[in-house]
């Protein structure tokens, strides 16, 4: 396994299969990425995996824009999950679809999925994310059903929007057997108005999740994130803002639906272009350098001073 300049192994891949989205989200990120001028091939897909688990990519997960309006994610799904080494195959979805899809992702090898949920009530998600409720909560449940273990509820926490939920979300993360997953609103992509209106740092939430917890676990090749066991649910925090602890345990990198390598989300300026010089027909020793060398530009992005 090759690691990155500051020590660091990188066993996840991120992938961005398509930019296309069925939602609008007022805090979408989009992955960091631009305007995208091609989308990657299923095949081309499964190439850039196996070039990423020889160089230590152990979990693969699929995101976008919104994976499941990609008409051959099953067959991408089913393809990752049948290449030797990939360990842990997790897709991050809207959900719409999932009552149409979850048995049949289960199916294809997916094990687990994270769904947004960035509130409860129908008006306030419509405000949201454009879209309406119910599929999401029918989708959730049909995930959980499908057996993709665990389903994450991905909450972006936003001051004057949703912070005044977690508790409900807490209870119903409870109700369905979900894993409440609560994520600090990153600035990529958003209008510094919007982000300097809705940021809130998690600190009172995790003092809070804190105090009440039975156990805190940490997710040792997950950025050390914790997992506060409370009595009647599990709920994950994404703090990556400033916290220098985070970068320093990422094991993380990013695949663009264009088809570049993404050392960081928060960085524009160090992409590795492997779709081109892949459909410029470069042979795989080529296109493996390609990879070593996204893996040596990783550097964390929020470090100590000194
Ligand atoms: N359409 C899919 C979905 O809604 O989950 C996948 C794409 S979405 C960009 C992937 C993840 O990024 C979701 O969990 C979402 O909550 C999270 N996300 C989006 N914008 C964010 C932001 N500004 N800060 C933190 N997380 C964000």
């Amino acid at each position: 396994m090759i690691l990155d300049p500051f020590g660091r192994p990188t066993t996840n891949l991120r992938i961005s299969v398509t930019q296309r989205c069925n939602l609008r989200c007022i805090y979408c990120h989009r992955e960091g990425e631009t305007s995208p001028d091609t989308e990657m091939t299923v095949d081309e897909i499964v190439e850039i995996v196996k070039l990423g688990v020889e160089l230590g990519i152990k979990s693969v997960k699929l995101t976008g824009g919104e994976p499941l309006v990609r008409e051959d994610i099953l067959k991408i799904v089913k393809s990752i999950s049948r290449i030797p080494g990939v360990q842990d195959l997790s897709m991050t979805t809207n959900g719409n679809l999932l009552p149409v899809y979850a048995e049949d992702l289960a199916e294809a090898g997916l094990n687990r999925v994270n769904i947004s949920l960035p509130t409860l009530n129908e008006q306030k998600y419509r405000a949201i994310t454009g879209g309406d409720l119910k599929p999401v909560i029918a989708g959730i449940k049909a995930a959980v059903t499908a057996g993709l273990n665990p389903v994450k509820l991905n909450m972006v926490y936003m001051k004057d929007i949703n912070t005044d939920e977690v508790y409900s979300m807490i209870d119903f993360a409870a109700e369905t057997n979900t894993i409440l997953q609560v994520i600090e609103l990153e600035p990529v992509n958003l209008d510094r108005d919007f982000y300097e209106k809705h940021h809130a740092p998690l600190d009172a939430l995790i003092k809070y999740l804190s105090e009440r917890a039975k156990e805190v676990k940490v997710r040792r090749n997950m950025q050390n994130r914790k997992v506060y066991v409370l009595p009647e649910a599990k709920v994950e925090v994404v703090p990556p803002i400033e916290n220098t602890e985070f970068c320093m345990h990422c094991t993380r990198i990013r695949l663009t639906s264009d088809g570049k390598l993404k050392p960081c989300l928060m960085r524009q300026d160090n992409l590795v272009d492997i779709l081109t010089p892949m459909r410029n027909g470069a042979d795989r020793a080529v296109l493996k350098n390609l990879f070593i060398e996204a893996i040596k530009r990783r550097r964390p992005y929020f470090i100590p001073s000194r």
